[in-house]
């Protein structure tokens, strides 16, 4: 249901439509969804991926996820159901919701939108403040939001060209409390290696020219999915370059 939820975010807030008002309709017809042609997967087969008056087919986007979203969350349930365990398990699955909007909007719209990026500073916040302390996450912040700003503002300045965009530097700094200092670099340095190795095969099949746009927010929200949900796996991987 939740993973329902997140469709319906994914896409109204990019289309700045109120994400509970107007109710499920089609987009094609107007139709109003009944709630029986409204349940998580199901509905989409019983449906068979179409309209019930006009017959437009949904996005296969739709069920996948919702069945994904179902499947997180329950990868993240909590070993011991005590409140610790409850607390982070929402906080956590909030983090994932969040990210997977961000994503998917990012790749459709080319906008990490300001609502989902305040969203995950609070809810970082709320981790960082049970976990770290106020000098970790305020120098996490800090970093996420001057290294990137900086280095753009250079670029602007020497090429006349905007490298990242205001929604991924306020990205960085909201990623900067729940990562820390060390950790923001570590995701600015892996996120743009991985975005420059992306952009090179995409140019050497013919898929992107110089002047093609590129969603950045996915590749640091890669990195970070790592750092944050696999911390062993990462700092395995980070012990390559070691800081
Ligand atoms: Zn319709």
């Amino acid at each position: 249901m939740i993973g329902s939820f997140l469709n319906a975010v994914i896409y109204r807030v990019p289309r700045k439509i109120n994400i509970a008002y107007p109710r499920s309709h089609c987009t094609s017809c107007k139709k109003l969804i009944y709630w029986y042609e409204n349940i998580p997967i199901l509905s989409y087969i019983f449906l068979r991926g179409k309209c019930s008056k006009c017959k437009t087919p949904y996005s296969v986007q739709y069920p996948i996820i919702e069945a994904f979203v179902g499947a997180v969350s329950v990868l993240l349930m909590p070993e011991n159901f005590d409140s610790m365990g409850v607390m982070y398990f929402f906080l956590y699955f909030s983090i994932f919701c969040a990210l997977l909007c961000h994503f998917i909007i990012d790749i459709k719209h080319q906008i990490l939108p300001d609502s989902i990026n305040i969203y995950l500073a609070l809810v970082f916040l709320c981790v960082s403040i049970l976990k770290y302390s106020p000098t970790y996450y305020i120098s996490g912040a800090a970093i996420g939001f001057l290294f990137p700003y900086l280095v753009t503002l250079a670029f602007y300045y020497l090429k006349g060209q905007q490298g990242l965009g205001g929604g991924d530097i306020k990205l960085f700094a909201a990623l900067g409390i729940i990562l820390g200092p060390v950790g923001i670099i570590n995701n600015i340095f892996l996120s743009c290696f991985f975005g420059a190795i992306f952009s090179l095969i995409m140019m050497s099949i013919g898929k992107m020219s110089r002047e093609s746009k590129l969603a950045f927010g996915p590749f640091i929200i890669i990195v970070a999915s790592f750092q944050i949900f696999l911390p062993a796996l990462f700092r395995q991987f980070s012990s390559l370059w070691s800081i």
